[in-house]
């Protein structure tokens, strides 16, 4: 019987090199509930020497794996998609409880997750290399189109069974082997469940690890290590810019996906319409409390529809419920941890002594934060300037079209955006003009499709996820020149 089938849903133990045992570290992960404290599992932590395990495992295990045929990979895709489903019901609950999302929010990840893995399940035969001709008399130029080896994923807590399967399934497609680390807040979703999922879907033992370890202790060993030739990094900007260093500057070059922070505009051109733009805010702010790297980070409004904006959004925001993620009908859930809760609370003070006006807000409760909105924010402002990641939002005046595609662009980050107008084709224009790797027209800056190019610009990273995209970074090309008749050389 496998872990999934046995066990579900208790996870105490790491999974390395197919098997189910403790970290040798000797110290103990607690893994609680964000909403209640309650708690959820005990594991014993991995040491370097756990690392290295896993990563050994993977190496042997990707060369045969690597050799299969397109529709063994395709198979067991198809049976972990299988078992989202038979499952779906405990995997949303583990979301909910490990991460601190809401139902919708939980529902919304098993989803994303499910659909990458599906896409996945086609890329073992999309994937194709080419022919090219030759300036040499007798050659023939072949590119063949190679998995990578091993990957190394590291992945955050807010979406982590979505933002580590994005990874996974298509590296395990493409016949690469991987090593999960997720994040400390959530090893169970972010690596154990998948594990489990893949052991019952029948992927050979060693294809795939998750080391449960502080990224502060074993992170770095984790990027140099000389075995991953692809490290596989979403969370935040300073972790990822020292991970991209570590993998350019190391003893071991490697190749790197970043996905980091954001600071998506939310733009509201004059002619939008209100009701539909305010419906968006809403959602594109608040879902899973706002930490979401393309949540609506500012909101940008034309002049003439300002003022209206703000007191329309201020009581539809007023009205969300908060609470117990397990309520269908709460909206805003808690903060993951004390950490982001307390610097989240120092956001909200210095947004007031900047001079911005809260137009609603309200009081802590445990982990639970209630939606703040400002108006009368400028663009130095903290709350504008940096990355929120929770349920608070400043809104700017734009004087006209061309203010608000400045204000949009004057940010480190370009990862999501989204422009609202009653005009689609100007909608357009202004969507080209922002610099960011997705910008959405008439919806929320929150959207990601497992077959659509998923990525950001300037400090929000490098690389792109998601259907050819995800073909093109989990695999390698390789140059085979085949010399038919012998070349004349010059000397
Ligand atoms: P984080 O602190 O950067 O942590 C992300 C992951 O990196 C965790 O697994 C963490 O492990 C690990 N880590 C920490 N220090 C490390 C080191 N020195 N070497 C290697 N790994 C290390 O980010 P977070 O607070 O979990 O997540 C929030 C951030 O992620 C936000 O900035 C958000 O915008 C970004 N994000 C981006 C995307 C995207 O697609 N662009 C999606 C979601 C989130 P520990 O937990 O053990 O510290
Ligand atoms: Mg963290």
């Amino acid at each position: 019987m496998t872990h999934l089938a046995t066990q579900f849903p208790v996870f105490n133990q790491q999974f390395i090199a197919g098997q189910w045992r403790d970290g040798r570290d000797g110290s103990v992960l607690q893994v609680t509930n964000p909403f209640d404290g309650s708690p959820l599992a005990q594991i014993v932590q991995a040491d370097r020497d756990d690392l290295d395990e896993a990563y050994r495992a993977a190496a042997q295990a990707q060369v045969k794996w690597a050799a299969t045929g397109p529709a063994e990979r395709a198979a067991v895709m198809h049976r972990a998609v299988q078992l989202f489903d038979e499952h779906r019901e405990a995997i949303i609950d583990w979301i909910i409880r490990e991460s601190g999302s809401t139902r919708i929010k939980a529902q919304i990840e098993w989803g994303a997750a499910r659909g990458i893995t599906l896409e996945s399940a086609s890329f073992p035969a999309r994937v194709h290399g080419r022919l090219l001709p030759s300036n040499v008399p007798g050659k023939e130029n072949r590119v063949y189109r190679e998995a990578l080896g091993v990957v190394g994923v590291i992945s955050p807590w807010n979406f982590p069974l979505h933002l580590s399967q994005r990874s996974v399934a298509p590296a395990l497609a493409l016949g690469n082997a991987v090593v999960i680390k997720p994040a400390s807040d959530t090893p169970v979703t972010g690596g154990l469940l998948l594990a489990s999922i893949y052991e019952a879907a029948g992927l050979p033992a060693g294809l795939l690890s998750v080391v449960v370890g502080a990224g502060s202790k074993i992170g770095n060993a984790f990027v140099e290590h000389e075995v991953p030739k692809f490290i596989s990094f979403t969370g935040s900007t300073p972790v990822g810019l020292n991970i991209g260093r570590l993998a350019s500057g190391g003893q071991h070059l490697k190749h790197v996906a970043l996905e980091l922070g954001g600071n998506s505009p939310f733009v509201v051109l004059a002619d939008a319409d209100l009701e539909q733009a305010v419906n968006a805010a809403v959602m594109g702010k608040f879902l899973h409390q706002g930490q979401i790297c393309m949540a609506i980070n500012r909101i940008i409004v034309e002049d003439a529809l300002h003022d209206a904006f703000v007191e329309r959004y201020a009581e539809r925001v007023k009205a969300l419920k908060v609470g117990n993620p397990h309520d269908a009908d709460t909206v805003v859930g808690p903060i993951i941890n004390a950490k982001q809760l307390q610097g989240l609370l120092e956001k909200v003070s210095r947004a007031k002594e900047e001079g911005a006006r809260a137009v609603v807000e309200g009081e802590v409760q445990g982990q639970l934060l209630p939606p703040h909105v400002f108006a009368d924010v400028t663009k130095d402002m903290e709350i504008a300037r940096e990355e929120i990641f929770g349920p608070l939002v400043g809104i700017q005046r734009a004087r006209d079209e061309a203010h608000a595609l400045e204000l949009a662009n004057d940010s480190e980050f370009g990862l999501s955006s989204a422009v609202f107008s009653g005009n689609l084709e100007r909608a357009v224009r202004f969507a080209r003009q922002v610099k960011a790797g997705m910008t959405h027209v008439n919806d929320i800056p929150v959207n990601d499709e497992a077959h659509a190019p998923f990525g950001g610009e300037k400090n929000s990273g490098l690389g792109r996820f998601n259907g050819d995209w995800a073909i093109e970074e989990f695999t390698t090309d390789h140059w085979i020149s085949v010399q038919g008749s012998p070349r004349r050389y010059p000397f």
